[in-house]
């Protein structure tokens, strides 16, 4: 089978071609597991800090991806939960221990980090972490949906917010683009603030229905009780908590933070801001349970995820393209040439 491997980090910097295109052998699907044909799969920010090195697979080659959309092709001993051709999805989660902190395991396996993920034709998982996909989709909308639109959508839970509350969100790609129709659905009486250095991302903020939007360094024109920070930098983490209300909540949904700008900390004044009962959580990924809720209320709520398409082959432009250009919608690698979109 075709697939894109990682042989070793490297700075995205100086480094345009950080995955081989190399032909494997077709994986053998385990107890428990099934055999997917991929057919596409989302270019998550995620990967950028594997070939970085902030999250480093524990060993080489690795194939990366882990917002998979596949058709069961083979079910392996004892996986009796999926069909033949049954279309499903796969999360970051490949394997954990199966409870509600399951993303918070340290033994947790990930997709595409300590196993193979869909960059590639084909790929295993056990069927309990493989998702049935609402029928509302194309395969290319769906793959956004299986991390930044579920991580968005645990982010939007751990705001605690209530409806009517104010919510802001700093950065505006793949997955606040999705946080913001499901902010629209579930409350409706809360203004949206949308925080992004790309004008054109401010632009797209408001066709989706944020109520205002501007630079990372502007200040809105209220204070703000929740925002989820979605950017890999340090500076939106320290402005955001500056246009926070008192006991006002900033999630941080990044699974690491870059650190050329690590030094904008040191502008932390405590009274301006942390002082007043404010509070910063951070979002460590999604569980299984996240998946399976959040899928069929995108569906119910006719979420649109906006991507852009690449060529498996050509993975090594997505994630350049997603490094240094800025980010409108989600990208995703097309791996059935015959999908439609
Ligand atoms: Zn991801």
């Amino acid at each position: 089978m075709k697939a894109m491997i990682l042989r070793r980090t490297c700075s995205l910097n100086d480094c345009d071609e950080p995955l081989d295109c190399v032909d494997l052998p077709i994986p053998e699907p385990q107890e428990g597991e099934v055999l997917l044909r991929v057919s596409a799969c989302g270019v998550c920010h995620t990967e950028l800090d594997e070939i970085e090195g902030r999250t480093p697979p524990p060993s080489y080659p690795i194939v990366p991806g882990h917002e998979v959309v596949a058709r069961v092709e083979r079910c392996g001993r004892d996986a009796t939960k999926l069909a033949e051709g049954q279309r499903v999805g796969v999360g970051w989660i490949h394997s954990s221990s199966g409870d509600e902190f399951e993303n918070l395991n340290p033994e947790f396996c990930a997709t595409g980090r300590d196993v193979n993920g869909g960059y590639a034709e084909f790929m295993t998982v056990l069927e309990n972490y493989a998702y049935p996909i609402p029928d509302v989709y194309s395969d290319v909308e769906a793959a956004p949906l299986l991390c930044a639109g579920a991580v968005g959508y645990r982010a939007l839970k751990l705001t605690n917010l209530r409806d009517g509350q104010r919510l802001g969100l700093t950065g505006f790609g793949g997955s606040a683009h999705i946080v913001l129709q499901l902010a629209r659905h579930q409350f409706p009486n809360s203004p949206v603030f949308v925080f992004a250095r790309d004008p054109a991302a401010q632009e797209f903020a408001k066709q989706l229905g944020a109520d205002w939007a501007g630079d990372t360094t502007d200040r809105p024109p209220e204070q703000l009780d929740a925002i989820i920070d979605t950017t890999p930098v340090w500076k939106p983490i320290v402005e955001a908590l500056a246009c926070l209300a008192p006991n006002g909540r900033l999630v941080v949904n990044a699974i690491r933070k870059e650190n050329d700008d690590i030094e904008e900390l040191t502008r932390l004044s405590y009274p301006e801001h942390l002082w007043m009962e404010r509070e910063i959580k951070t979002v460590a990924n999604v569980t299984q349970f996240d998946i399976r809720e959040f899928l069929p209320l995108a569906a119910e709520i006719t979420i649109r995820s906006e991507v852009q398409l690449y060529s498996l082959e050509d993975a090594n432009k997505a994630l350049i393209d997603l490094k240094r250009k800025p980010v409108r919608g989600a990208k995703v690698l097309v791996i059935d040439g015959s999908l439609r979109t």
